[in-house]
């Protein structure tokens, strides 16, 4: 009997932190025979056309882009709260125009020839309401959870932590009084941590716990889905997997997705990444040029993501620790890091004055290139997965300054089971971050320890993603899945 073509419907969470790996997937799939729709919001079709110039979203042979509304009003857009809007929104509003595409979709032809029905859906986290849309297709669903498996854990812990009564917090003194140290030795798979970084979620005075209940049901929804996809490999996080496989036998782990990218690049697949590089802010290219005339090592790279928001003081801090050190420094400062929609503009002119020549400032970097490149000798990052994961599978050690969701655990993991991290305390100071970004990217042993430790994470994410290698198999039973759903 032949077999159908298995198409997967893939659509993230509208934002570079869920885009980014789902594209990754995407491209890894059709690279593997898999026919994609990517679905983009409307905005960020429009976002897209103008930083690629268009030509990459008209798609090629077996992967093409679909665009639905996401619903939010300009106001809304606007608001310092539009992502919690943006997901209420699409939760609302995006489920029916989802079903209408797929089915829209098996009637179409590219090129004479008809488009296969949509066999799966492929969501990340935070857009659970697509599990309905599959279950009205009656295809199955798979998630692709855009974090760590510790963090996925801690997240699914949310509810006992809620239902114990750690959270939410009785009044604001504990956010301070040393509550947030309690030790949490309990959740399986987990080394004892601090409570504090669990997750951000817990930090919540709301009686209702409106956040931090949004955020246990998206992850516990994830048990309706018939695979959870994660961006990690099994030598990363072994004991968590373990726990995990005990609730989710379909464990699929294909990570870092970057690093499995590259390997298909080499491994003659069709093209991967040809759409991978989309991203929704226009890249800096002449950061590289920068990079090129720097000593190998001798650069520290900060970013922290896409949606990240720190006060004027914060930013001050860190820009007058990062002076202090002496040493290059590349600073992806995007418009609306800074509170109140700034960016680059809020850096106090005297410290571009008393760093010109050894620092630039971007708006937006080409992240994997710019952690690739030999100059890079260390990252100050929110402890974002992605970033995290780009970091480990580009050897680079991390100083980390976590700020919300799992980014906490991903730091704790980073600093302690890994041992490619320095940490910075909540309370930004500039004497801190001078002496952590001296000591990373100083000779002191600790160093080398650091730059032994990241070198050796290299090359097992490398071996994960290479023919053979864990994640490399875990995606081809992954392929192998979707195939079936779809005969
Ligand atoms: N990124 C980038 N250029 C930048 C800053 C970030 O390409 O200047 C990318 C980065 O490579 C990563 C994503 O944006 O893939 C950020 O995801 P992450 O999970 O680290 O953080 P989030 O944006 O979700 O907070």
């Amino acid at each position: 009997m032949e077999r159908r073509a298995a198409h997967a419907m893939l659509f993230p969470f509208p934002c570079s932190g869920h885009i980014n790996p789902t594209l990754k997937l995407a491209e890894l799939l059709h690279s593997r025979g898999v026919y994609v729709t990517f679905v983009n919001t409307e905005h960020n079709h429009e976002r897209l056309l103008l930083t690629t110039g268009g030509l990459r979203l008209r798609g090629r042979d077996g992967f093409r882009f679909e665009a639905v509304p996401d619903g939010l009003s300009e106001e809304d857009r606007r608001s310092p709260d539009r992502t919690f809007r943006l997901y209420q929104s699409l939760k609302r509003s995006c489920g029916a125009p989802l079903v209408a595409l797929a089915r829209r979709l098996g009637e179409r032809e590219d090129d004479g020839v008809p488009v296969p029905p949509v066999t799966c859906v492929v969501l990340s986290g935070l857009v659970s309401f697509a599990l309905d849309a599959a279950e009205e297709l009656a295809v199955p669903a798979f998630v692709l959870w855009g974090t760590s498996a510790c963090g996925f854990v801690c997240t699914l812990r949310l509810r006992q932590l809620r239902e114990r009564g750690y959270a939410p917090l009785k009044d604001e003194s504990y956010l301070t009084n040393g509550y947030l140290d309690t030790p949490i030795d309990w959740i399986a798979g987990i080394p004892p941590v601090r409570l504090g970084d669990v997750s951000s979620f817990v930090r919540t005075l709301d009686p209702q716990c409106f956040a931090l209940r949004v955020e246990e049901d998206e992850a516990n929804s994830c048990a309706r889905a018939r695979g959870l996809i994660l961006n990690t490999f099994e030598d990363l996080e072994p004991d968590v997997l373990d726990a995990l496989r005990a609730e989710f036998p379909q464990v699929y782990t294909i990570g870092p997705l970057a690093a499995a990218m590259h390997a298909a690049a080499h491994d003659g697949g069709d093209n991967p990444g040809a759409a991978a590089g989309l991203s929704l802010w226009e890249e800096d290219a002449a950061c590289v040029a920068w990079l090129d005339a720097q000593a190998p090592g001798s650069v520290m790279y900060i970013s922290f993501g896409s949606l990240a928001v720190m006060s004027p003081e914060q930013l001050a801090e860190l820009a007058w620790g990062l002076a202090a050190t002496g040493r290059p420094f590349l600073w992806a400062v995007r418009p609306g890091l800074v509170a109140g929609d700034r960016g680059a503009d809020a850096l106090p002119e005297e410290f571009l004055e008393a760093t010109r020549g050894r620092c630039f400032i971007a708006e937006w970097c080409a992240q994997e290139q710019v952690l690739r490149h030999p100059a890079v000798g260390g990252f100050l990052t929110h402890s974002g997965w992605n970033s995290t994961t780009e970091s480990i599978w580009c050897g680079v050690p991390m100083v980390c300054w976590p700020g919300f969701a799992d980014q906490y655990i991903n730091a704790k993991y980073t600093c302690g089971e890994w041992g490619v991290g320095l940490r910075l305390d909540e309370a930004l100071r500039r004497e801190q971050v001078a002496a952590h970004v001296e000591e990373m990217m100083g000779d002191a042993d600790r160093a080398r320890e650091m730059r032994r430790s990241a070198a050796r994470w290299k090359a097992a994410a490398e071996a994960a993603t290479a023919p053979g290698g864990s994640s490399f198999q875990s995606l081809g039973r992954l392929v192998e899945e979707l195939r079936l759903g779809a005969d």
